[in-house]
């Protein structure tokens, strides 16, 4: 999971990449960057960090130019290294390149291989780099072309920007797996992982760009050009459960309302269920537990208060780390839980280890009664897509029932929403185009040779 963001043709193009990028903060906090096309020459500042912390008023008064892409990373292929920092940029036969990846490429390796065979060299460890070697090796008349010919050689997910001089270019995988929306201010175009970051940048969403579909943002006008054949479009349902922001529209309806809505279905699959409270993990899970609160007409109360400053567990990449954050991050409320039955309501249940810790933390400070229930399904597979899941042998549903599960957790009663209610939630009717594959372990692009990497048995293609 990354988040990127580029404009082109404005004066304060390095200024706005800078609050593009803080709006999608949410999404990595392990490194960010920024470049910028300064008459024709690409100037970068990378580090690792917050944007806040990497982009002082001195750095950004280097990037100069009218256009601009960044990137703000959570490692999922390549290792936490300033190395595999984002944009990437290259100085080959292309001239200058730059480039900003929100996905996971999943045959990198075998590209890589190849690559290597041939001379290339590699400075990185991220899956990025090998869409910039094909591009050097296998070249067309203008950037657009040489992309179009190597775009359709990756498999896996990816939402690109890349900037050469005069030029800034989108591109979405065939299945559309990560987000990657335009937008316009003025007569500067915007491109963004989410709406959010367009609308506080101070522009208005156009659309989403379509899956296979390149944008071409040169000369004050955005070409559109398809360089695959769109296949199933699989966007990531994760976006609506827990990455994306609730202002964010994804599928036609806004994060907030889509989570609400799932809170409301998790109400109606489990009509009878009797409780004090219901309350959720927060962040996400409060819209979900209002949800569930107004359907059931069960009290919303908050249980835990919420140290804003700890970043998310989730997406802390050291498993250490992970525990000691979880445990930092949530206070009880003592007089709210004390002698209760409460549900509560958390997006997802990956390894088990958080909510175990916070079901525990709840019957200590008094909880008569912890009713868990899951905002999506059990999670019985890896994501070969960009998503930062664990392996099979981590997953807890993946090993265990979900009567085991709930032992382990310590819970009284476990739920989980069932997949057609998660999928009728994220969509309106006309769209409801997403991937599921770790809900049901049957994927939507080859990834065979990546399975066997994470030790898992083969898996079907497509559904
Ligand atoms: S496998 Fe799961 S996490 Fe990965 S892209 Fe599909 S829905 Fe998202």
């Amino acid at each position: 999971m990354c988040g990127i963001f580029g404009i082109a043709d404005n004066k304060d193009a390095s200024k706005l990449a800078y609050v593009g990028l803080f709006t999608l903060q949410h999404r990595g906090q392990e490194s960010a960057g920024i470049v910028t096309d300064d008459r024709g020459v690409l100037r970068h500042h990378i580090g690792m960090g917050l944007v806040s912390e990497i982009f002082t008023r001195e750095a950004l008064e280097t990037l100069k130019g009218r256009s601009a892409i960044g990137h703000i990373r959570y490692s999922t292929t390549g290792s936490s290294h300033i190395k595999n920092a984002q944009p990437l940029v290259l100085d080959s036969c292309l001239g200058q390149v730059a480039v900003a990846h929100n996905g996971n490429i999943t045959n990198s390796d075998r590209i890589k291989a190849a690559l290597q065979k041939g001379g290339a060299i590699f400075q990185s460890t991220s899956d990025t780099e090998v869409i910039l070697h094909l591009m050097a090796k296998y070249r067309g008349k203008r950037l657009e072309d040489t992309l179009a010919k190597n775009l359709p050689k990756l498999e896996g997910a990816y939402a690109f920007i890349f900037m050469a001089p005069g030029k800034v270019i989108g591109a979405r995988d065939p299945n559309g797996f990560r987000p990657l929306v335009l937008g316009k201010m003025g007569k500067s175009f915007l491109l963004a992982s989410e709406t959010c970051a367009i609308e506080v940048a101070g522009g208005k969403t156009i659309r989403e760009i379509e899956p296979g579909e390149l944008v071409v943002i040169e000369g004050g006008k955005a070409t559109f050009r398809r360089f695959a054949r769109a296949r199933n479009f699989t966007r990531c349902i994760f976006e609506q459960v827990y990455f994306a922001r609730p202002d964010s529209q994804v599928a036609g309806r806004s994060v907030q309302t889509a989570r609400y809505e799932i809170g409301a279905l998790l109400a109606r699959e489990m009509k009878g269920v009797k409780a004090d409270i219901v309350s959720g993990v927060p962040d996400s899970g409060t819209v979900y537990a209002q949800g569930f609160s107004d359907e059931s007409w069960i009290p919303y109360q908050t249980v835990f208060m919420r140290n804003h400053y700890t970043g998310r567990s989730f997406i802390q990449p050291d498993q250490r780390l992970r525990e000691f954050t979880a445990h930092l991050k949530l206070a009880p409320i003592r007089d709210v839980i004390k002698g209760k039955t409460i549900i509560l309501i958390d997006d997802s249940l990956v390894r088990g280890t958080t909510s175990r810790k916070i079901v525990k933390n709840l019957k200590n400070a008094g909880a008569k009664k912890i009713i868990m229930a899951i905002a999506s399904p059990a999670i019985i597979s890896p994501c070969f897509y960009g998503i930062d899941t664990p392996s099979k042998a981590e997953l807890i549903a993946s090993n265990l029932t979900a009567e085991r599960i709930r032992r382990f957790i310590g819970a009284d009663e476990l739920h989980y929403l069932s997949l057609e209610s998660l999928v009728s939630a994220c969509g309106d009717q006309k769209d409801r185009n997403f991937c599921v594959s770790c809900f049901t372990g049957s994927y939507n692009t080859r990834v065979d040779a990546v399975a066997k990497a994470y030790g898992i048995r083969p898996v079907k293609a497509g559904r």
